[in-house]
C-alpha cells in the first residue's frame, strides 16, 4: 500500500446538530476518524447512536455543522451543490438496506444510472461488466419485481461499483436479507475489497456481519467509543450466483430492449408516463382541448379574413370607391351616403374627364328594396340601379342575356338583369331571358342572368336585381318606397394600374370639388387597399380575440400539467432521492422533469392540431343559413399551436421541476 497517499476519509471533529424548531437535537459530538484505502470498516452502535448521520456526512449527502472532512485529501465543506454531486458520482458507491433500486426498470439500467450523469461512453458495456461481477449477467432485463431480495441488493452492489469508486458506502447492507444471502452479500463485498482494493464502510448493527470485515468502530451517542481492528477476519465464502429461480430474461421493457435506443432522458419520461396511462391520458386531453381550441377557432378567423379580403379583390381590379359624405378630421367617416353629394352626372363627369388619366370607366351604384314578382312567384330583394359600365367595372359577368346597355339606360328602358339567385327562385331552371317581371308594380323585361358570384361573407351577391340607374330614380324612386333623392351610394371608379391610384384620386377630388363647388371634400375616395386594410384590422383582431379566448383553455391544460407533475415529483421523491445519491445533478433532475412535462405537451399539441384541423374542416362544410362558414388553418397558426403546447409544457412543467431538483438527497430517501 503506497504510504504516501492520504487517507480516503479523513475525519476531524465533526458535529452534526439538528435543529427541529427550538430543540437542538445533536446526533453527532465530535467524531474524528481516518479509514485508509483498501481499509473494509464496520460502524457500529445501537440505534439512534448517529451511525447514519455519519454515514451521510462520509457520504457527501449531508453535510457536519463543524469540524473538517477530507475526502481522498480533498476539503469537503467548500464544495458547492454540483461538486458534491460529482463526487458522489465519480468517488461513492452507495448500498441501501431497502436496496433503493428503480420501479419499472430492468437491472442493466439500474446499474447505469450513475453513468448517466458522467459523460462516460460504453455505458452498456459497464454496466454489463458490473452486473457480471455480481454473478447477475444473467438477469440484465430483469426488474426488481422479478428479482430476489439477495438479487436486487446484488444489483445495487453493481450499480455502487460501476464508476469505479474509491468508497463503498454501505448502510445495513444486509439488514433486509436471510443469513444465507446476507453472507453471499458480504462475499461479494470481500471480494470488491480485496481483488480492486475498494474501500468499503459498512454501518451494521449485527455483529457477525461485522465480523467479516477488518476493523469495527463503535460509535453511541454521537462519539465514538471504541475503533478495534478484527483479529482475524472471517471469510463469507464463495459468492456464486444464485442458483435458484433460473427463469428466462423474459418480457423485456420494449422501452430498452432492441431496436435503436431512445436518449435516457426521453425514456425515462415515456416510462413515467406509461406507468400511469389513464392520468397521462387526461393531462394530455387538457392540452388537446386547449390546442384544437385556438386551432379551429383561429381557422374561423382566418377564413373569414380570407373570404372578406377575396371578396374585396373580387368586386374588381384597381378600383377606387367613392361614396358621399367626408372623411372628417379625426378620420372617422360619417355615415355612408348620410349626406346625398354624388350624382349620376359625377360618375359620367369622371368617366369622361380628359385631365383624370388613367381611369377606365366608372359606374354609380343606388339602391333600394324591392319586391320583384314573376307569375306566382316573389321575392324580396335589392333592386340596384346603376350604368352599363356596371358590369365591366365590378367584374360581373352575364350567364345568359346582356346586362344593360348605354342605349337601355339613356332612354330609362324598363329592362331588368337579375342575379342568379332571383332568377332561380322567381324562375326555376327556365332562362328568364324575354320574360318580364314586376318590381314594386312596374313591369321590366329581363334582358339578362348575371353569373353566381356565391353566398359571401358580405351577403349574397347573387341576391340582386339591375335595372338603369335613370329608370330606377325615374320609375321607382318616385314610389312610397323611394328613398327621396335621386343620388347614388357608391361610385365605383376601375382605374388602368394600380400604382396612378394617388394622383388619380387627387385629380377626381378636384374634379368633384369643382363640380359641387365645395372647398372641403364632401365625398370619400377609398381604393380596394383602404378597404382590405379597414376589413383586415377587424378580422385581425377577431382572430386574435377568439385565439386569446381559445389560448385560456391552452393555459388550463398547462395548469392541469403542473398539477400531475407535482403530483408526479412527490410520488417518485424516493427516485429523486435515489438519483442525487448516485450523483444527478440539478440540471439532471430538472432535464427529466421537463422533457416530462413536454413530452405530454407535445403529444397534446399534435393530437390537438389534428383535432384543429378536423373540426375546422367539419365548421367547413356546415352550412348556416345559405352562408357556409369558410376556416382556414394555416400553417404559421398550426407552427404557433405546437409551439405554444410545447413553451406551455415546458413553462407549467418548470415549477415542479425545481421542486424535485431542490429535495434533500437524505429526506428524498428517506421518502415512503
Ligand atoms: P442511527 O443511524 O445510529 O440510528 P441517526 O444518525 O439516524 O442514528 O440519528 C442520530 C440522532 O439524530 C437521533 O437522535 C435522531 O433522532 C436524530 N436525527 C437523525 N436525523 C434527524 C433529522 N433529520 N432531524 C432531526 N433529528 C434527526
Amino acid at each position: 500500500m503506497n504510504e504516501e497517499a492520504p487517507p480516503v476519509i479523513q475525519v476531524r471533529d465533526v458535529t452534526k446538530v439538528y435543529s427541529m424548531g427550538s430543540i437542538e437535537v445533536p446526533a453527532l459530538q465530535g467524531v474524528s476518524l481516518e479509514i485508509e484505502k483498501g481499509e473494509m470498516v464496520a460502524i457500529m452502535g445501537p440505534s439512534g447512536s448517529g451511525k447514519s448521520t455519519l454515514m451521510n456526512i462520509l457520504g457527501c449527502l449531508d453535510q457536519p455543522t463543524s469540524g473538517s472532512y477530507l475526502l481522498n485529501g480533498i476539503e469537503v465543506e467548500g464544495l458547492s451543490e454540483e461538486e458534491l454531486a460529482e463526487v458522489r458520482n465519480q468517488e461513492i458507491g452507495f448500498v441501501f438496506q431497502s436496496f433503493n433500486l428503480l420501479h419499472r426498470t430492468p437491472a442493466v439500467e439500474q446499474v447505469e444510472l450513475p453513468l448517466i450523469y458522467s459523460t462516460t461512453d460504453n455505458r452498456r458495456e459497464r454496466a454489463l461488466a458490473a452486473l457480471e461481477e455480481v454473478g447477475l449477467a444473467d438477469r440484465s432485463h430483469h426488474r426488481p419485481t422479478e428479482l430476489s431480495g439477495g438479487e436486487q441488493q446484488r444489483v445495487a452492489i453493481a450499480r455502487a461499483i460501476v464508476s469505479n469508486p474509491s468508497i463503498i458506502m454501505a448502510d445495513e447492507p444486509t439488514g433486509n436479507l436471510d443469513t444465507r444471502n446476507s453472507r453471499e452479500i458480504m462475499a461479494i463485498f470481500q471480494r470488491l475489497n480485496r481483488k480492486h482494493g475498494i474501500t468499503i464502510v459498512f454501518v451494521t448493527h449485527e455483529s457477525d456481519i461485522a465480523a467479516y470485515t477488518q476493523r469495527i468502530i463503535h460509535v453511541q451517542d454521537g462519539l465514538i467509543i471504541s475503533d478495534e481492528p478484527v483479529a482475524d477476519p472471517q471469510p463469507a465464502g464463495q459468492d456464486l450466483a444464485d442458483p435458484t429461480d433460473p427463469t428466462d430474461p423474459s418480457d423485456e421493457d420494449p422501452l430498452s430492449a432492441g431496436g435503436p435506443r431512445l436518449p435516457e432522458g426521453l425514456r425515462v419520461a415515456l416510462r413515467a408516463l406509461a406507468a400511469n396511462k389513464l392520468r397521462t391520458a387526461l393531462t394530455t386531453l387538457g392540452i388537446v382541448i386547449g390546442v384544437s381550441a385556438v386551432v379551429a377557432l383561429m381557422s374561423i378567423g382566418m377564413g373569414a379574413q380570407a373570404a372578406i379580403t377575396g371578396q374585396i379583390q373580387g368586386m374588381g381590379t384597381n378600383l377606387l370607391f367613392i361614396s358621399p359624405g367626408a372623411a372628417r378630421q379625426d378620420g372617422v367617416r360619417q355615415g355612408a351616403g348620410t349626406a346625398p353629394t354624388l350624382t349620376m352626372e359625377d360618375a359620367t363627369a369622371i368617366a369622361e374627364a380628359a385631365d383624370v388619366p388613367g381611369v377606365v370607366a366608372a359606374a354609380p351604384e343606388s339602391q333600394i328594396m324591392g319586391q320583384v314578382v314573376a307569375g306566382s312567384q316573389n321575392v324580396r330583394t335589392r333592386v340596384v340601379g346603376t350604368t352599363s359600365d356596371y358590369q365591366e367595372v365590378r367584374n360581373f359577368r352575364a350567364a345568359s342575356g346582356d346586362f344593360i346597355s348605354r342605349q337601355q339606360q339613356e332612354a330609362r328602358s324598363l329592362v331588368a338583369v337579375l342575379g342568379s339567385s332571383v332568377a332561380k327562385d322567381l324562375f326555376g331552371e327556365m332562362d328568364p331571358v324575354g320574360q318580364s317581371v314586376r318590381i314594386n308594380q312596374v313591369t321590366f323585361q329581363v334582358i339578362g342572368v348575371m353569373e353566381s358570384k356565391g353566398a359571401q361573407a358580405m351577403g349574397n351577391q347573387d341576391d340582386v336585381v339591375f335595372v338603369p340607374m335613370s329608370t330606377l330614380f325615374q320609375r321607382l324612386q318616385n314610389q312610397r318606397t323611394a328613398g327621396g333623392s335621386r343620388n347614388v351610394s357608391t361610385i365605383y371608379v376601375q382605374l388602368e394600374r394600380p400604382e396612378v391610384k394617388t394622383s388619380v384620386v387627387e385629380l377626381i377630388g378636384q374634379l368633384l370639388r369643382e363640380r359641387h363647388r365645395v372647398t372641403q371634400d364632401d365625398f370619400t375616395v377609398r381604393s380596394q387597399e383602404d378597404m382590405l386594410q379597414a376589413l383586415g384590422s377587424v378580422t385581425m383582431t377577431l382572430t386574435v380575440v377568439l385565439g386569446a379566448i381559445a389560448g385560456i383553455s391552452l393555459v388550463v391544460g398547462g395548469i392541469g400539467i403542473m398539477n400531475i407533475m407535482l403530483v408526479s415529483v412527490t410520488e417518485r421523491t424516493k427516485e429523486i432521492g435515489i438519483r442525487k445519491a448516485v450523483g444527478a445533478k440539478r440540471r439532471h433532475i430538472i432535464t427529466q422533469f421537463l422533457i416530462e412535462a413536454s413530452t405530454v405537451s407535445i403529444l397534446g399539441g399534435i393530437v390537438g392540431i389534428l383535432v384543429g384541423v378536423g373540426s375546422s374542416r367539419l365548421i367547413s362544410g356546415l352550412n348556416l343559413g345559405g352562408q357556409s362558414l369558410r376556416t382556414q388553418a394555416s400553417p404559421t397558426v398550426l407552427l404557433l399551436a405546437f409551439g405554444v403546447s410545447a413553451a406551455v409544457g415546458l413553462f407549467f412543467g418548470i415549477y415542479p421541476a425545481n421542486r424535485a431538483a431542490g429535495l434533500n438527497p437524505i429526506e428524498a430517501l428517506r421518502y415512503e
